[in-house]
């Protein structure tokens, strides 16, 4: 794992000069990140995407590389001055870290472990246990950590649930590495049907919605019976055939869409479907009266647009109920949320009064 970008100092610092705060192992060190880089000027911007400077006491060095493309155990490497070896205990098994590293500092919501592995420092993070990027493809790092840090609004509560239920949200780089991997069914699909690029993505024609997009030309799909979560970092740009936008290169198009798959996984998960009840029925059919009924003010005060996606973001109670779990957990916009409690003030009501979300 040990790469060498940066000088080796050749005055190393004795051992007390590690930060002296300790973990529940009493002997293990926490550092702390003292600078984020981003990598865009040197050489290896080709591989890394940005390191991560820790605070130790100079002239030893130690940074945690985070790697362009990836799976989930070589997001990060580390790179270290040979002389740091003095720093740390050797542990007693392989098993048990040297030392951990806060991310306090830095965008990343998860922390660092450093482990020697038979002499050799290797660094470990803590993605959420929902998350798999399976072995036949590999995606950027960029669209890793905004999944991951979407994921991890969940309390932890919900996680164990969704966890323990053996749901999965598998990333992918295409819709081949996804869907059509998971679902030959949907590939033969797609090639039957064509594009229309003049249409819009959802109508809604004689009270029925009609999808006009390519099957899997989706952000994100819950797959029930398999409980897998699938999302790929290129999707199709809508009305092309073969170009594609990447996700990892804007996560303002990614934010939210995790949250939203797990709250269909949430949904099908429970005893009895949440969106199957009496109760959920009887208040999303309340909302869709009064939407269909204000349709025409809430365009004027909202703007077209805006209240078309809404529709097709509501179009039937499943996609109510996903589009409001990632509200409550804050996968979108404060506007976005504001206006989704507005316009279903009974489906929000029925989901807070009868789950326990938190
Ligand atoms: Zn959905």
């Amino acid at each position: 794992m040990q790469v060498s970008l940066f000088p080796i100092f050749v005055n190393n610092s004795p051992a007390s000069s590690i930060d002296s705060k300790k973990s529940q192992h009493p002997s293990i060190p926490i550092l702390s990140i003292k600078e984020t880089i981003k990598l865009n000027t040197l050489v290896e911007h080709q591989t890394y995407a940005e390191s991560y400077k820790l605070d130790i006491q100079l002239p030893s060095w130690l940074y945690i590389l985070r790697n362009k493309e990836c799976r989930l155990n070589d997001a990060f490497s580390i790179t270290y001055d040979p002389q740091i070896k003095t720093l740390f205990q050797k542990p007693k098994s392989i098993y048990e870290p040297i030392a951990k590293v806060s991310t306090k500092n830095t965008t990343l919501k998860g922390d660092f472990e450093i482990y020697d592995y038979k002499g050799k420092y290797i660094v470990a993070y803590t993605f959420s246990p929902l998350l798999e990027v399976p072995k036949h493809t590999c995606i950027h790092s960029d669209y890793l950590l905004a999944i991951d840090n979407d994921l991890k609004k969940l309390p932890p509560s919900i996680e164990d649930h969704l966890v323990n239920n053996g749901v999965k949200l598998i990333l992918g780089q295409t819709e081949e590495d996804t869907y059509y991997y998971y679902r030959a069914d949907f590939a033969e699909k797609d090639y039957k049907k064509t594009i229309d690029s003049t249409k819009p993505q959802l109508e809604f024609v004689n009270n029925t919605w009609i999808d006009n997009r390519l099957y899997a030309n989706l952000g994100g799909i819950y797959l029930s019976n398999t409980k897998q979560a699938l999302m790929p970092q290129w999707v199709r740009v809508y009305g092309s055939e073969d170009s594609y936008y990447d996700l990892s290169t804007d996560p303002n198009r990614v934010f939210g869409i995790a949250l939203h798959e797990m709250g269909h996984a949430f949904d099908y998960t429970q005893p009895k479907m949440f969106s199957e009840t009496k109760e959920f029925k009887e208040a999303y059919e309340t909302d869709i009266q009064v939407l269909n009924r204000d349709k025409d003010n809430l365009e004027k005060q909202y703007g077209v647009d805006t209240i078309k996606a809404w529709y097709a973001n509501l179009r039937n109670r499943q996609e109510t109920f996903a589009e409001l779990f990632r509200a409550f957990f804050d996968g979108m916009k404060i506007e976005s949320k504001e206006l989704l409690f507005k316009l279903t003030p009974n489906s929000a009501k029925c989901i807070k009064d009868s789950l326990t979300l938190k």
